[in-house]
């Protein structure tokens, strides 16, 4: 199971419709970072990427408590 989390700020994104919709946007996202002559480090802004300059991250969760547990033993 797929899901989306801001590598600063934590904000999750757990639905599979908005983790789609993010993921039609990801090329561009990265043409917006070329641009700016920067790697993205995930596949789409952050909705809080005004405050916390995160961007989301694609994480797959092997399920439950365990999953979510190893996510912050990782961060
Ligand atoms: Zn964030």
């Amino acid at each position: 199971m797929k899901r989306l989390v801001c590598d600063r700020c934590d904000f999750e994104i757990a639905y599979k419709e908005d983790i789609n919709l993010a993921l039609e946007g990801q090329d561009a996202w990265e043409m917006a970072c070329s641009a700016r002559d920067e790697e993205p480090r995930g596949v789409f802004p952050c909705k809080n990427y005004r405050h916390c300059h995160g961007e989301m991250q694609v994480v797959t969760v092997r399920g439950g408590l365990l999953g979510r547990l190893r996510q912050k033993a990782n961060p």
